[in-house]
């Protein structure tokens, strides 16, 4: 492959200074053009209105972004999961909200597509899966269309624990579904919703998490409705509310996974958890960018006060270039890691991954606005929009902060099967 440094592209991205491939450098181009052109003006409105960033998603589709992961073969752009990673982490630089939500969208392209491939499937079910596959494919391709992804039930279901409560009944030649879904960001604005339920097997049968269905439901489906007050701390402009489903019926042809495929999905390939973590970098490096620039006394609009010259802002840029650094490190490496049936090794790098991005997000918005100071927290500024957006990283399911600390101490110290008796 014909890689170059990132340097030839005239900005450092948020993952730093790394070799890319042309399509990286294209793709990463794209996006760092529309996030200072595009999504940094309209940051602060998303967010004050706590509104969906519509006008966004118009040049996402316009750039040919929401087809980023869809195969070149089926119409899209043939982006990798490093290279989707790379991109999500430069639109976080210029909104939070906007690249959080593109990654639910992302995400039903690249599980139905990339992370299908490495399961194991019989060859028919493969072949249902892939022209079903394509009637998504090409509700986005042709059609610009969104998705949401919510699986999210305030249960233990989107932790891993339970199975969902949202039920698919077998009803005529597709499926009835009936349920809640909480956090379902895109709400209201997604034209399709992949929604994680469970099958009924039959009365009074348990629900089983290997029947998991992921289904894809058009947002005009009779019985689906948005519900629920919006006022967040961050993260306001993904409008993250309730789905409720009062027999709503889809056909066959929604599944955009065949059944159980999802649950093998989830035991198997861990790093689809991860894409949550780019938006969470860039928001890292966007308080870092906005140090830089604030204490240099640059900020435009500011008054040209420089503050540079005080040992202690030396040392506190000193230290979120550190943490910077670091976060931007293990992200690269486990970004390339990522595949079906990782080595244990590389699973546990992986939480630690996703728990240094998402706190050090958090922890670098804390730094810069300690060191820029108070004047720097003012909202017509980005900052304290930035340190809002950054606490949430590590409350999203099914990776908390809490939750992969737990997974990484316990898998420490404990092989497979392994109790104490
Ligand atoms: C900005 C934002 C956008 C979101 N968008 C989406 C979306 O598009 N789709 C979607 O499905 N969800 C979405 N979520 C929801 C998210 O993934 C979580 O489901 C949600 O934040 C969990 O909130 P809760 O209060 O229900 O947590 P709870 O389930 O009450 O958990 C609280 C904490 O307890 C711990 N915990 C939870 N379960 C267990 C357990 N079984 N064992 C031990 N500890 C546990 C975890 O650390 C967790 O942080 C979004 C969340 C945010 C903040």
């Amino acid at each position: 492959m014909n890689n170059a440094p990132a340097s030839e592209l005239g900005f450092v991205p948020a993952v730093g200074e790394v070799r890319l491939s042309p399509l990286q450098r294209e793709l990463l181009g794209r996006a760092h053009e529309l996030g200072v052109g595009r999504l940094a003006p309209r940051a602060a409105h998303w967010d004050e209105t706590a509104t969906f960033p519509a006008a966004n998603y118009e040049d996402l589709r316009a750039a040919g972004f929401l087809k980023l992961c869809i195969p070149e073969a089926e119409g899209g752009l043939g982006a990798d999961f490093a290279t989707y990673c790379m991109v999500a982490a430069e639109l976080g630089r210029y909104c939070g909200a906007t690249a959080l939500t593109y990654n639910m969208h992302i995400c039903s392209t690249l599980w139905t597509g990339l992370l299908a491939e490495s399961i194991d499937m019989d060859a028919a079910t493969r072949a249902e899966h892939e022209r079903r596959r394509a009637l998504h494919f090409e509700q986005v391709v042709s059609h610009g269309r969104l998705f949401a992804q919510p699986f999210s039930e305030g249960t233990a279901a989107a932790a891993g624990r339970a199975p969902f409560g949202t039920t698919a009944t077998r009803a005529g030649a597709g499926w009835r579904i009936n349920g809640r879904k909480i956090w379902a960001s895109l709400a209201g604005a997604a034209d399709f919703y992949g929604v994680l339920c469970t099958e009924v097997r039959g009365e009074g049968q348990p629900l089983d998490v290997r029947d998991t269905l992921y289904l894809a439901v058009p947002a005009t489906a009779p019985g689906l409705a948005v519900e629920g007050e919006w006022n967040p701390m961050g993260m306001r402009g993904t409008v993250s509310r309730n789905l409720i489903f009062s027999d709503v019926w889809v056909a066959d042809d929604a599944q955009l996974m065949p059944r159980g495929i999802y649950y093998q999905a989830a035991l198997t390939w861990p790093a689809m958890f991860f894409t949550l973590a780019p938006t969470y970098l860039g928001i890292g490096q966007a308080a870092y960018d906005f140090t830089v620039q604030y204490l240099r006394g640059e900020v435009p609009g500011e008054p040209p006060v420089r503050r540079r010259q005080y040992p202690t802002k030396q040392i506190a840029v000193a230290q979120m270039r550190i943490t910077l650094e670091t976060m931007r490190s293990i992200f690269w490496r486990v970004i390339h890691e990522a595949r079906a049936r990782p080595s244990k090794d590389e699973r546990m790098r992986l939480y630690a991954a996703h728990y240094t991005v998402m706190e050090g997000a958090n922890d670098l918005c804390r730094l810069a606005l300690r060191t820029c100071g108070g004047q720097s927290m003012m909202k017509h500024l980005p900052l304290e929009r930035l340190y809002r957006d950054s606490r949430c990283g590590s409350l999203m399911l099914p990776w908390t902060a809490e939750l992969v600390t737990e997974r990484l101490g316990r898998e420490a110290l404990y092989e497979p099967g392994e109790k104490d008796t």
